[in-house]
This record gives structure tokens, C-alpha cells and sequence, in this order.
């Protein structure tokens, strides 16, 4: 029995909207990865979870 060919649903990058490339969905690119990285993280620093310790010399 042949593999039927199953339709892909396109995945689209959340970063800039342009078809995502296979080696590096969801995005389009490594470009577009490391900018969404860089917003995950820079929104977890902007939330304190808890404040730094005070070390006390
Ligand atoms: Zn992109």
C-alpha cells in the first residue's frame, strides 16, 4: 500500500508571517528564531519572580 502523500498544514512564523522552513519551524528561519528566544526571554526578565537576594558584606 503507497504512502498517500498527506497534505502539510503550513505553518506560518509567528516572528515575520513567512512560510516556516522545515530545518527550522515554527519560524522561517535562524534569524527569526533567535529573535523569538531573545522575546521569550526578555519577557521573563520583566517579570521578578522573586527579588535577588541581598548579600550582606
Ligand atoms: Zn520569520
Amino acid at each position: 500500500m503507497p504512502d498517500a502523500p498527506r497534505p502539510r498544514p503550513v505553518l506560518r512564523c509567528p516572528i515575520c508571517r513567512r512560510v516556516a522552513a522545515e530545518a527550522t519551524r515554527p519560524f522561517c528561519s535562524e534569524r527569526c528564531a533567535q529573535v523569538d528566544l531573545g522575546r521569550w526571554l526578555t519577557e521573563s526578565y520583566a517579570i521578578p519572580a522573586a527579588p535577588p537576594e541581598q548579600t550582606e558584606d
